[in-house]
């Protein structure tokens, strides 16, 4: 798919961010394109429309940049996975491992029903523990997890092994 080369080529690398070694992908110079963010919402509506999915879970901050405009166009609800303490309901937490440390995602008690059919929405992943926290939630309320999607997967750190039997569906595949 020719979409997939051109929205690879609007995300910008800057090294060293947001501590040296690091090398960013910074997804924010492809919403500065019409076409490639559109292209990318489409490649993901495409895969998700008519799959009877209820729920698009989007995880804090820029699974709230793809989530909805995929929510909105196969049908769903959508349901921000935050920070601790920034929903103002009553709230599930889960807890998990950074490279220094530990944080903890919430959702929203009522938000999701047992049975419902469930998209998980990030922009990257790396390690692959933001997500499974994502997958954790939403097993505790008993959502059946249709599959996890980001734009970019950082390969050469294994992050879908952590995913258990979930699967992975990404657009850019890096090494
Ligand atoms: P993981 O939990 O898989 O190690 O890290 C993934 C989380 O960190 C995602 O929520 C993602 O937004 C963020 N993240 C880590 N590295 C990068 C990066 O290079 N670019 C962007 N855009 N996000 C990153």
């Amino acid at each position: 798919d020719d979409r997939i080369s051109r929205i690879s080529s609007t995300i910008r690398v800057i090294p060293d961010f947001p501590k040296p070694g690091i090398m960013f992908q910074d997804i924010t110079t492809m919403l500065l394109d019409p076409v490639a963010f559109k292209d990318t919402i489409d490649l993901f509506v495409e895969r998700y429309k008519g799959k009877n999915i209820s729920v698009v879970a989007g995880v804090e901050a820029r699974g709230f940049i793809f989530g909805p405009p995929i929510a909105l166009a196969i049908g769903a609800k959508f349901v921000p996975m935050r920070k601790p303490n920034k929903l103002p309901g009553a709230v599930i937490s889960e807890e998990y491992s950074l490279e220094y440390g530990t944080d903890t995602m919430e959702m929203h008690v009522g938000a999701v029903q047992a049975g419902e059919r469930a998209l998980v929405i990030d922009d990257l992943i790396a390690t692959g523990g933001t997500l499974a926290a994502a997958i954790k939630l939403l097993e505790r309320v008993e959502a059946n997890i249709v599959e996890c999607a980001c734009v970019i997967e950082l390969a050469d750190l294994k992050g879908r092994d952590r995913l258990g039997d979930k699967p992975l569906f990404v657009l850019i595949s890096s090494t």
